[in-house]
This record gives C-alpha cells, structure tokens and sequence, in this order.
C-alpha cells in the first residue's frame, strides 16, 4: 500500500495532468504578448522535462495534502493514516520531495515533510468497502495568495466576486500564474477554505454540476482573466486557467467565502485501495 502511495506522490510531483497541460497550451498558442509567450514555453518546458526525466516540475513540491473518502466497511481503516505518513517520509527520500514541514516555534525543518499534523489529511466517512485517496502536493507561494472574506448576506455574490478580484490583483505574479482558483462559498470560515481547496481536485475545464454555479465560474473566470495580470504576473492573456466554486449552506447572517489558489503546478493524483488489497492509482 505504501508503495502505492509512494507512487502516486510521484505521479502528481512529476506528471501535470493533461487536462491542466492542455490548457498551459492552448493559453501558449493564443497568446499574442511576447513576455507572456516566453513564461508559458518556460512552463511547458518545465512540464515536459518533469515527465520525461520523472523529476519534480517545480522545486517548491508543496506540502503534502490527502483527501481520504475512507468506505467505513474497509478492512484498512486503522492502517491508512500510518501509511500515508510512511508514504510520505518515502518519497521525501526516493522523489526526492523538497522538506517542507517546519516548526512553528523554531523553525526547524523536521527533514522528511512529516510533523504535527503534517502531512495534512482530511477525512471523510463513506459508504463501502473502497478507500479513495485523493492526493494534492500544494506549494507554498500559492497557498499564500489564498484567502477567507467573511462577507455580508448583503453583500452576496457580487461581494464574491469583488473580493477575488480585488486580492487576485494585490497578488499579481506571487502564486505563480497561470493559476487556477478553488472557492468555497458557504458552511462556516473553515468549511469555506476546505470547499475551496477540495474543488482544487477538480479537473481543469469540469463545471460545477449545478448549472446555475457553472455559469458564475465562467463568469468569473473571464473577468479574472481580464486583468491583465498574466502568466508569471508579468502580462498577458492566461491569468487562470479555472475556476471552481463548491457551495455549502450558510447561517443566514453570514456569507463566508474561501479562496484557495494554485499555481500552474496543478498536481494532483488518485489512489484506490480495495477491499482485497489491490490498488489502483491513476491521475
Ligand atoms: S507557487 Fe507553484 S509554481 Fe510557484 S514556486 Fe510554488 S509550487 Fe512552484
């Protein structure tokens, strides 16, 4: 199972999905702005070179974050967590993953992307037998530029929109652009980010299957590619390449609203561990 996990890591530091590939490349092929043509073949070249020599696309690999959909009849429930941390330590060595878990205190570098709570691991409970784990090595420069509005009912989703505009632009360049921008709409202030983080999951181009929330990722993701910020924050045409929305109910008083971004370094990658013991990871 380790070996399973091991690999995945490997597969989402390694391998940029094609779904976020392709459009790094159809962003390159329309652009008519020569700095932002020079950003996206860097990128391309970065890509290209992580998946032919099976190295890390990006020295910053991220912090290593699981999404576990644990089926409550699984055999494996007590082991997963041991597992996804000896996954972890194990591909800090074999990949190698750059150490990326520090003490908040001291500052030291545990070595290994292992540490209190480190890697991060969001359950949830599911019906069956499967144990699906989703897997998001997230970096820092674009975690940075994530955010949380607690906005008023009032100020709805027109106040969605100016808040992500508004800080996308204060960002500029930092979470390295292309981006893709994950937002949680609803819950509480920490349901909203989670939202946020786990449309990450998502591929690029997949609408929210509400129609009426697909419509306002489109939106949205014209405007914020109207600002001109482009690829590297240096200009052009490409500013995201996707937005996601997730929604959850709200207490009618409030209206929080997470902002998670990524980086052109969209990893991510799947493993499912089945009753039996066979795995399958995939991306
Ligand atoms: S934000 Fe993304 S692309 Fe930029 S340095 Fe961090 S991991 Fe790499």
């Amino acid at each position: 199972m380790v070996d399973s996990i091991v690999e995945a890591i490997l597969l989402a530091v390694t391998k940029i999905p094609e779904d976020t590939f392709s459009a790094i490349r159809k962003a390159y092929a329309e652009e008519d702005n020569e700095i932002a043509r020079f950003n996206l073949g860097n990128i391309i070249k970065a890509i290209d070179i992580g998946f032919a020599d099976r190295v890390p696309v990006c020295q910053d690999t991220g912090t290593v974050t699981f999404f576990v959909e644990a089926g409550v009849e699984s055999p494996f429930l007590g082991e997963v967590k041991d597992w996804l941390i000896e996954a972890t330590r194990r591909a800090t060595e074999e990949i190698p993953l750059r150490p990326n878990a520090v003490d908040v205190l001291t500052g030291r570098n545990s070595g290994d992307n292992t540490g209190r709570d480190v890697p991060l691991i969001h359950w949830e409970p599911a019906p069956g037998d499967r144990i699906r784990i989703a897997v998001l090595p997230k970096g820092g420069g674009s975690e940075n530029c994530s955010a949380l509005a607690m906005l008023t009912p009032a100020e709805g989703w027109e106040g969605v929109r100016r808040f992500v505009l508004e800080h996308l632009k204060a960002c500029g360049g930092k979470p390295c652009p292309p981006i893709i921008l994950g937002i949680g709409v609803g819950g509480g202030a920490d349901y909203a980010l989670l939202l946020a983080k786990k449309a990450l999951l998502r591929k690029v181009g997949e609408r929210n299957p509400d129609g009426r929330i697909a419509k306002i990722e489109e939106e949205l993701l014209v405007e914020v590619n109207k600002t001109g910020i482009g690829p590297m924050g240096m200009g052009g045409r490409t500013t995201a390449l996707d937005v996601k929305i997730e929604v959850a109910h709200r207490h009618p008083a409030s209206f929080p609203v997470g902002l998670v971004v990524q980086c052109w370094a969209n990893r991510r990658a799947f493993v499912e561990i089945k009753p039996d013991g066979r795995v399958d990871v995939w991306q």
